[in-house]
């Protein structure tokens, strides 16, 4: 993997942008920031939430509506009905670490997480206990409430660890015979700490849990490898750094030799193996495709597949280590520029350990975000009670906007003050 380019460091605000714009010219993925949309005075961080629409996705949903729906109408079906998987497949093989037909592209998030859990569930019928993370991202939270409340589960939470995310050793202090299913996300949405993925996943293994990740943040942000490291299960929206479009349809990831062993809940007419026979007996498909229930969103996966053509010919490699270079330098600015300000970085400060979004701690981040929009064009979010968060998507993110984000901040702050 290359190493993100580092020039001297930055002593005052001068040098810094001289060298955001360095880095920019000598960006191996530079190229890719003209793949997105982009509107004059208004500096988008907030990929971490809702990518930007690829300078593609337009012309690939008219073509779907125009050349597709409009020309060949229900007959376009013999292409679509595949799509699933053929986005599955390229998702999997560009930012998953997974081989062919373990992935399928359907629903959402939070319905795939709660089929796969389900699944996985009934799968381990004599133990009673099912293991989440406190800190975890709210959807994920409920549907676990929700399924133990339904079967009279022991719905039991690992702890935050200090620098945010579930830990190893928390998860060894409550996991034992009992658990069923360990359900954590990789990224934490708050901090953007990164987990142990494989450790984790070792662990709970050894104490004969099936394990389910959630990689909405991490997909086309930080290295996943399902396969290599034995995870049985994950989901994760498209929609975040992936850019595939609002609302697209999420990924489900099941291993290959759990596929005849687990059942999802959702029986319906596309995951039945003889579809249009319409008879009575419900006989799930062969492999990851029994994992599909009702029609897919065509239109929605018609931007995912664009999107995630655009980070295979990225390569993984590649994106995070720009994910990366761009976590240092925006760590760099926010200790320099906004350190004296009441103002840190929260999560893990190595770049190697976090997600692509700068999270950082601000008493006052509600007026900082409305202020940032409107008075400087910058788009960041914020979680209650007092975290900012700095999208870095790695395709369509520049040094130099690090730089002008960061620096807006620190302005507004600083005016604030009256310093
Ligand atoms: C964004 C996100 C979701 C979103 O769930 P949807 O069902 O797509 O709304 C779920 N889990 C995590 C961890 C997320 O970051």
């Amino acid at each position: 993997m290359s190493t993100p380019p580092r020039g001297p460091r930055a002593t005052d605000g001068a040098s810094v942008v001289d060298r955001a714009e360095a880095m920019d010219g000598e960006d191996p993925l530079g190229g890719f920031v003209a793949s997105f949309e982009r509107v004059d005075g208004v500096n988008y961080l907030a990929g971490h939430s809702l990518g930007p629409p690829g300078t593609a996705t337009a012309a690939a949903l008219g073509s779907v509506v125009r050349d597709q729906w409009a020309k060949l109408g229900v007959q376009a079906w013999h292409d679509w009905a595949d799509w699933p998987m053929a986005v599955g497949d390229v998702l999997a093989g560009a930012v998953l670490g997974a081989g062919p037909g373990q992935v399928v592209v359907a629903d959402s998030t939070s319905v795939n997480l709660y089929k796969l859990a389900s699944a996985a569930l009934d799968a381990r019928p004599h133990r009673r206990s099912v293991l989440g993370w406190e800190g975890d991202f709210s959807t994920d939270r409920y549907v676990l409430e929700g399924l133990a409340h339904q079967r009279g589960l022991d719905l039991r939470w690992v702890a935050t660890s200090s620098e945010g995310g579930p830990e190893r050793r928390d998860l060894v202090e409550r996991i034992d015979t009992s658990v069923a299913l360990v359900v954590l996300s990789h990224v934490d949405f708050r901090t953007s700490a990164v987990a142990d993925l494989a450790g984790i996943t070792a662990q709970a293994h050894a104490a004969g849990a099936l394990v389910l990740w959630d990689l909405s943040h991490s997909v086309g942000a930080v290295t996943v490898d399902l396969d290599s490291c034995d995870v049985d299960l994950a989901v994760a929206c498209t929609y975040k750094h992936l850019a595939g479009g609002p609302g697209a349809p999420a990924l489900a990831y099941m291993r290959r030799d759990l596929q005849d062993q687990l059942r999802q809940p959702v029986w319906g007419w596309f995951g039945q193996s003889q579809q249009f026979h319409m008879g009575l007996g419900y006989e799930p498909k062969a492999g990851i495709g029994a994992f599909l229930s009702g029609t897919p969103s065509v239109l929605g996966l018609a931007g995912v597949k664009g999107a995630a053509e655009l980070l295979a010919e990225a390569g993984l490699d590649r994106v995070v280590a720009k994910a990366r270079g761009l976590c240092a330098y925006a760590i760099e600015l926010a200790d320099l520029l906004l350190g004296g300000l009441g103002v840190e970085v929260a999560g893990p400060r190595q770049a190697d350990r976090r997600g692509a979004h700068l999270a950082l701690r601000c008493p006052r981040s509600e007026w900082l975000c409305q202020a940032l929009a409107e008075r400087a064009g910058v788009i960041v979010d914020r979680r209650p009670p007092d975290l900012i968060r700095v999208g870095l998507s790695p395709l369509s993110t520049t040094y130099v906007q690090v730089h002008q984000g960061i620096t807006a901040m620190a302005g507004l702050l600083a005016d604030s003050l009256g310093s």
